[in-house]
């Protein structure tokens, strides 16, 4: 197994705030940081020593950045194949190009799943206008989701009729789309499996999660879950990775339905928005964990050290101003998290609170109470 020492070079692709958390994350451990991003002014700017600017369809800038790296690794999965196999060609990508290949389009992902036997809901792959309203014809009450571009929520209708199909599918750019069943769920909840090249792997406690209009709002870990959901949302997150054959992180949002059903709704191969609470909860942050997987670095222990939440702030809060930051770091053991991003606009994820506490309700109510205070109401 190839081991990267502390000292060598980790190439990002993408310098959003996940790129600028791994980054802080690898130069605790004395690496080096080169970071690929269209925007010159991107978050992990402040980490990186290189910067290279172009678009994630550029192959020959994902190769003039993988030049002077040791091993290169992601924190969003839309990078073009091309780019991701110019990288391939020149040093390690971690994970590698085929599994980030199959999770990028949720087309190609659902059925990767489904062909490997992993529980989803009931879906249809639909292409024109009247697949679509046959399909929530068949469905009942649906969500339309484009194949590639969506995340946050974006990129998505929600349909109960026919005619609500078609106007969606037009919507979402008249092409291959994916339509799910709308779910009656209990809870969302995600695991974050960590995986060597070795085969070595740890898997995360499960995180309780609570979206608000498609974006995340809120999560806890450890999640507050019966023991044998907990132990299942595991073994599905580990075959997956063992299956994918991912050297990195992996995290699995999953759906625990009214009727019990726990399902797959997505795959993320990378850090993920539901484990920033590692940072504080955990033995070892996702970041540090990702680092020590692509390095091929002893993993880190997932043990759970105290329960801890976090909660997102979007761009929204800032309409009134600069936030009140010192209301919110009067919370007992409320830390803010800004992710240096220069214009806060409605629904962009500027940065999130995180809190530990003797419970996950209490860690919850902490961070609730401060993201309250930052916008200087009683
Ligand atoms: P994104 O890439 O934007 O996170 P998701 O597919 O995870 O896209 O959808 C965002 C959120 O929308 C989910 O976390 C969940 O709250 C809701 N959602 C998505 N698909 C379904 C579904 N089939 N049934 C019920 N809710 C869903
Ligand atoms: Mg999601």
């Amino acid at each position: 197994m190839t081991v990267i020492l502390p000292g060598a070079t980790i190439g990002i692709l993408g310098g959003g705030q996940l790129g600028r958390m791994t980054g802080m994350a690898a130069r605790s451990l004395g690496y080096d940081i080169h970071v690929l991003d269209p925007d010159p002014e991107c978050s992990a700017k402040a980490v990186a020593t290189r910067l290279v600017t172009a678009r994630f369809d550029d192959a020959n800038a994902a190769a003039e950045l993988a030049r002077e790296c040791d091993v290169v690794t992601l924190e969003i999965e839309q990078i073009h194949k091309t780019a991701l196999d110019a990288v391939e060609q020149v040093t390690l990508l971690r994970p590698g190009a085929a599994a980030v290949f199959t999770i990028q389009d949720r087309l190609r992902q659902r059925s990767w799943l489904d062909r490997h036997g992993f529980p989803v809901g009931p879906y249809r792959q639909v292409t024109t206008a009247d697949e679509c309203a046959a399909a929530v014809e068949a469905l009942g009450y649906s969500i339309c989701k484009a194949p590639t571009g969506g995340y946050d929520g974006r990129g998505q209708r929600r349909v109960r009729t026919a005619d609500e199909a078609r106007e969606a599918w037009a919507a979402l750019g008249g092409g291959r789309c994916i339509v799910e069943q709308f779910l009656d769920l209990e809870l969302e909840l995600s695991v974050l499996v960590a995986r060597r090249e070795d085969g070595t792997s740890l898997v995360y406690p499960p995180a309780v999660n609570h979206h608000v209009g498609g974006v995340l709002d809120w999560s806890v870990c450890p999640g507050p879950l019966e023991s044998p959901i907990q132990q299942h949302a595991q073994q599905i997150g580990h075959a997956i990775a063992e299956t994918m054959g991912i050297v990195g992180l992996i995290a699995c949002e999953l759906f625990l339905t009214r009727d019990g059903r726990l399902l797959v709704n997505e795959l993320a191969p990378r850090p993920h928005n539901t484990y920033h609470h590692s940072e504080r909860g955990s033995a070892t942050s996702q970041f540090e964990q990702l680092v020590r997987a692509v390095c091929g670095l002893p993993l880190g222990s997932v043990r759970s050290i105290a329960p801890a939440a976090i909660a997102n702030l979007l761009g929204d809060l800032w309409s009134g101003g600069t936030p009140h930051y010192a209301a919110a770091l009067d919370v007992p053991e409320v830390r803010l998290h800004l992710y240096g991003k220069h214009s806060a606009r409605p629904g962009r994820k500027m940065g999130h609170l995180s809190a530990v506490a003797d419970s996950t309700d209490t860690a919850l109510e902490r961070v609730l109470q401060a993201r309250e205070a930052l916008t200087g109401r009683e």
